[in-house]
C-alpha cells in the first residue's frame, strides 16, 4: 500500500500543484478498505476544506489513476467510486445496501487477458452484482416472518 509522501510525489510528477486540499484527498483515500465515492470523499472533506470541489476531487483521483495508485470504479451507474488497491481484483455491488465488496480473481484469466495474441488488455475491471450477507439474511428473515404471518392467518 503506497503512502501520502508517494501520493504527493506521483500528483507532482502529474504536473498538480500540491494543495493541502489534494493532500487531504489521498489522506482520506490511503488504505480505505470501503471504496468511497465521490459524493462520500466530498462532503467528509467539506466541514475542514468548505471550498473543497467535485472538479478537484475528480481531477486528483484522475491523476492518482492515470499513475497507477488507485482505480476508479464504474460499477455503480449513478456515481464513481475510488479504490486505493491498485492490484487487479473484482468487485462485488450488493444492489439492496449499495456496499461494494473485493473477491479475488483468477491469475490465469488475467494473464491471458493481458498477453493474448490479438487482444492486450491494460485495464480490467470485473463487476459482480447480487445481495451481500446481511442484505441476503435479511430478505430471508422478512420471507420467514410473512410466511408465519401467513400461517397465523391460515389457523385463524
Ligand atoms: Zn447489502
Ligand atoms: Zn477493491
Amino acid at each position: 500500500m503506497w503512502t501520502v509522501e508517494e501520493g504527493i510525489s506521483r500528483l507532482r510528477e502529474g504536473g498538480a500543484k500540491i494543495t493541502s486540499q489534494r493532500i487531504a484527498i489521498l489522506r482520506l483515500l490511503k488504505g480505505r478498505m470501503d471504496h468511497p465515492s465521490a459524493d462520500q470523499v466530498y462532503s467528509e472533506l467539506r466541514e475542514d476544506f468548505p471550498t473543497i470541489s467535485y472538479a478537484t476531487i475528480y481531477s486528483t483521483a484522475q491523476l492518482l489513476a492515470n499513475s497507477g495508485l488507485i482505480q476508479i470504479l464504474s460499477i455503480d451507474d449513478k456515481r464513481v467510486h475510488f479504490d486505493p488497491d491498485p492490484k487487479p481484483h473484482g468487485h462485488f455491488r450488493c444492489e439492496s445496501c449499495g456496499a461494494l465488496y473485493d473477491f479475488p480473481i483468477d491469475e490465469e484469466m488475467l494473464d491471458r487477458l493481458r498477453h493474448g495474441s490479438s487482444q492486450q488488455a491494460h485495464s480490467v475491471q470485473i463487476f459482480a452484482y447480487g445481495l451481500c450477507d446481511d442484505c441476503r439474511r435479511a430478505t430471508f428473515d422478512l420471507t420467514e416472518r410473512i410466511a408465519a404471518e401467513e400461517e397465523v392467518l391460515v389457523e385463524a
